[in-house]
């Protein structure tokens, strides 16, 4: 595996990869890896034959207030990971070399309404620093491929539009959520849980899954089984931020002869704020 730390090494690495008739696979992330960033890594290697993960825990998507300075980071660990799961270039760039001015005096790019609903509504910034980061990290790596995990199912339909808008020609591959055995869906902010937390943890899923059941059977309304779905979380010890049930491909709100919809949430747990998501 390859390590670049500049936009000029990781372009020269993508460059000879594609000069060798290589289709280039990337899939981004902060680093801190465990089996859900792994399974995007074994996908990319099924879809591509040259694999390029970026590690950079991007300050621009983080609130004032959020962890980005106790954000876990563990990057020996993490490359030794990515060897053995066979990725061909590690791109792990410092701040500097992704916003030489800063984040605040970088050119943005934000997307309208989708970056403003659900997670976007209670991390105003999020969205923003999120479609900045990828768009750069897309023009720097100009893959043909990008893998992201359905765990962020917002992300990943931001980035679509985002790639869509941008006239970007770049196929986006979601990737489904890889949980643990209790069907906690695996994040690098689960270890933020106390023993007791991570007990309860799994309630979040549980309760989608309870919701689900309900709307295949023909729940009586989507405003009630969303109501319901709030109840629950708050009487198994969470604090929702929301729960939703919306249209898969663009978390519109489902119409009747709608066939494709999601079951959405984020809610706390101590200091760790879980998401987790669901298809009907
Ligand atoms: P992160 O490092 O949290 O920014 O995540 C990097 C990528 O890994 C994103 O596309 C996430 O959606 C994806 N990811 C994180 N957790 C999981 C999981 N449990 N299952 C599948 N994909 C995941």
């Amino acid at each position: 595996m390859d390590t670049a730390q500049s936009i000029d090494a990781l372009r020269h690495g993508v460059r000879q990869a594609r000069h060798d008739g290589r289709r280039i696979a990337f899939v981004p992330t902060m680093g801190n890896l465990h089996a859900g960033h792994l399974a995007l890594v074994a996908r990319a290697r099924e879809v591509a034959d040259y694999t390029v993960v970026s590690i950079f825990v991007n300050p621009f998507q983080f609130g004032e207030g959020e962890d980005f300075l106790t954000y876990p980071r563990t990057v020996e660990a993490d490359c030794v990971q990515l060897e053995q799961s066979g990725v061909d270039l590690l791109f792990l760039p410092e701040a500097e070399a992704i916003y030489p001015e800063g984040p605040a005096r970088c050119t943005r790019i934000e997307v309208p309404e989708l970056g403003d609903v659900l997670c976007g509504a209670f991390r105003p910034t999020f969205f923003r620093g999120v479609a900045t980061v990828v768009g750069i990290l897309f023009n720097a790596v100009a893959p043909d491929v990008a893998l992201f995990g359905e765990k962020d199912y917002q992300q990943l339909i931001l980035i679509r539009r985002m790639v869509r808008d941008l006239k970007m020609a770049i196929e986006v591959l979601g990737v489904p959520t890889i949980r643990e055995r209790d069907g906690l869906a695996m994040s690098s902010r689960n270890r933020y849980l106390s023993e007791a937390q991570r007990r309860a943890a799994p309630s979040l899923y549980l309760t989608l899954c309870e919701l689900r059941d309900t709307l295949r059977r023909g729940a009586p309304d989507r405003a009630s089984v969303e109501a319901a779905g709030i109840k629950t979380l708050q009487a198994r010890g969470l604090r929702p931020d929301y729960l939703v049930v919306r249209r898969a491909v663009d978390l519109g709100l489902p119409q009747a002869d709608d066939k494709d919809v999601r079951i959405l949430a984020a809610a706390w747990l101590g200091r760790a704020r879980l998401i987790d998501n669901i298809a009907v």
